[in-house]
């Protein structure tokens, strides 16, 4: 019996041989990987569990599952396809998503956001729980005809999610910083009593006092990850990063859609790379920084501020102004 599946990225090597081991190609191999893609789903609120597993030009395999927020608006819960999506822009950028399978028939929320994609009408998709409708693979095309997409709204030439950015962005000399609301200014340092309230009670306080410098860490996570944004409909660019009680890191870049609903936030962007990398307790994170414009047209603070309240209620946000 083979361990279970826990992690999010299968490497090219190991997929092929998993492959080879069922007698299968690739893409025969990803409906199998539904299930314990399936198994990664936090999804206490709707108790359905959305599995997905995407084959890239590489070789490698990305899985994708639903997360959900107690406490918090709908419209906070991250679907599977949007989690792979999400994996895929982190890891797999400059690659192309050749096969999908799927545990459900994607909700309109997410084939809409496929569509950030290049050349996502040609890729294939797979419905697993479908099998007298769906029983083979049929291009993505087949299931969102006359899509409205990027093109309608951008010169051709505009990278997409998979294509790479490197939008240019610094963090404002004159940076301030927000704290539970009040706005303090970097110079001055940080608020020593607040730091301590908040790590106190936090699992590695040892490991972070002795991480010196963490906060300039943070800043520039986050500033890589606004770089990485997709934001071409707004121009609005920011990035969260988000650090645990062992004083990693993990950054998650804002992606709007053309359709701007099923934009993804930079903190469930960051938080996708949390549970990538292994994350399971959302307690754990005990730092938080977003990266956002002042003057933006589309603000991202307020929304941060509050999927954060719910998601660790002890984390310090800070918010850092760029241009
Ligand atoms: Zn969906």
């Amino acid at each position: 019996m083979n361990q279970p599946l826990t992690k999010y990225i299968i490497e090219a090597k190991e997929a092929e041989s998993m492959a080879k081991s069922k007698n299968l190609t690739l893409p025969q191999l990803l409906p199998s990987l539904v299930k314990p893609a399936q198994n990664l789903a936090r999804s206490p609120i709707s108790k359905f569990a959305v599995g997905v597993a995407g084959l890239v030009s590489d070789g490698r395999i990305f899985l994708g599952a639903n997360v959900e927020f107690p406490g918090l608006p709908l419209h906070h819960t991250i679907h599977g396809e949007q989690f792979l999506i999400t994996n895929l822009a982190a890891n797999a950028a400059g690659e192309k998503l050749l096969y999908i399978a799927v545990s459900a028939t994607p909700c309109g929320h997410c084939r809409q956001f496929f569509q950030e994609l290049r050349g996502i009408s040609e890729t294939q998709i797979v419905i697993t729980d479908q099998p007298e409708i769906n029983p083979d693979y049929k291009p993505l095309s087949s299931i969102l005809p006359n899509p409205f997409g990027p093109y309608d709204l951008l010169d051709e030439r505009t990278p997409l999610i998979l294509d790479k950015h490197n939008n240019q962005l610094s963090l404002k000399d004159d940076k301030l910083i927000t704290q539970n609301g009040n706005s303090i200014n970097l110079s001055t340092g940080y608020d020593e009593s607040l730091k301590t309230d908040t790590f106190k009670t936090a699992r590695g306080l040892q490991a972070l006092s002795l991480s010196a410098g963490y906060e300039e860490t943070l800043e520039t996570e986050a500033l890589k990850a606004a770089r990485e944004s997709h934001a071409p409909y707004s121009g609005c660019l920011s990035g969260v990063a988000l650090m645990d009680c062992d004083g990693k890191v993990y950054r998650g870049s804002y992606m709007e859609s053309a359709a701007y609903n099923p934009s993804m936030m930079p903190a469930q962007a960051a938080l996708v790379a949390y549970m990538v990398a292994g994350g399971d307790g959302f307690e754990k994170i005990v730092a938080a920084v977003l990266v956002e414009k002042e003057a933006a047209v589309v603000r991202q603070e307020d929304t941060v501020r509050l999927f954060m309240k719910y998601v660790s209620p002890k984390c310090d946000l800070r918010v850092v102004h760029c241009n």
